[in-house]
């Protein structure tokens, strides 16, 4: 496994592979890996010749009231599992190099991204899509993995791909959850043990949303108030939104058909945790 910060190395080793007709596989993250991290790396290992892994805690997709600076980083520990999950190359750029001084030019795509999280985050997916757009014209991998866990994001990439014709397959990998249903998230790192179970409530909320849908239940109004309710059974009571929209198109849903998002965030310490539930309603 190569480790490098260097964009002219990558892009190097990268053509060397690519001049051997290998299919180029990337999993882009922010380091601190769990096993979310992990199932997309595994899923790229097998469907790909060469596998890339970028980790970089992108500055751009935070606001300055946000956790930049205290966000979890342990890049010993990535790399060893990185080497146990046989990648082939990390990328680890610095600040500098992917912003350099002065730096001006950022991706920003309108409207899907300013609801939901956009709303809340008005500056987090132009990070977002800036970042992706440089690692997909630094790396040109054949695939791009993106958690589902992020569902917003993966749309928003979804939407990019699309509209700026970047001749990259998107790979959507499902949600990775511990034995009580919480989403793995690196975040968790800042919640106490009493929190973690709290969270737990999250996926029951979800869940029931689903069981209502596919009950026959057709009112979201009502399925966001039941929602609701399980969330503060559990002691969720800070929600910024529950909502429903269309995947992943994320339209809004009038009444079951197609595929629908139902996706939540919840402030619960001094974190805010997101996830989702696609079904086929
Ligand atoms: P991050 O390091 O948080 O930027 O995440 C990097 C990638 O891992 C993104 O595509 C996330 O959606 C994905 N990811 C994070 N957590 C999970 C999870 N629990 N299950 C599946 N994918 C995840």
């Amino acid at each position: 496994m190569i480790r490098t910060g260097s964009i002219v190395r990558v892009r190097n080793l990268v053509k060397e592979q690519k001049s051997g007709s290998k299919e180029i596989g990337l999993v882009p993250t922010m380091g601190s890996l769990h096993d979310g991290h992990l199932s997309l790396i595994r899923k790229a290992r097998r469907e790909c010749d060469y596998v890339v892994l970028s980790i970089f805690v992108n500055p751009a997709q935070f606001s300055p009231a946000e956790d930049f600076d205290i966000y979890p980083r342990d890049l010993k520990s990535d790399l060893r599992l990185a080497h146990n999950e046989g990648v082939d190359l990390v990328f680890t750029p610095s600040v500098q190099t992917m912003y350099p001084k002065d730096y001006s030019s950022y991706v920003i795509l309108e409207k899907i991204t300013e609801i939901l999280e956009g709303a809340i985050r008005p500056t987090h997916f132009r990070g977002v899509t800036t970042i992706v757009a440089k690692l997909f014209n630094i790396i040109q991998p054949d695939s791009a993995y993106f958690g589902q866990k992020d569902a917003q994001q993966l749309a928003v990439i979804n939407t990019m791909v699309r509209e700026l014709n970047y001749p990259i397959k998107i790979v959507r990998c499902p949600t990775v959850r511990d034995k009580r249903g919480l989403a793995l998230s690196s975040r968790h790192q800042y919640l106490t043990p009493p929190q973690l179970k709290e969270a737990a409530g999250i996926y029951c909320a979800l869940v029931e949303g689903v069981a209502l849908i596919k009950s026959g239940v057709s009112d979201f109004g009502r399925i966001r108030r039941r929602i609701i309710d399980v969330l503060s059974n559990y002691g969720l009571k800070r929600i910024d939104y529950v909502s429903f929209n269309q995947w992943d198109s994320l339209l809004p849903v009038r009444k079951p058909g197609g595929k629908i998002l139902i996706s939540l965030a919840v402030r619960l310490g001094k974190v805010r945790l997101i996830d989702n539930i696609i079904l086929d309603a």
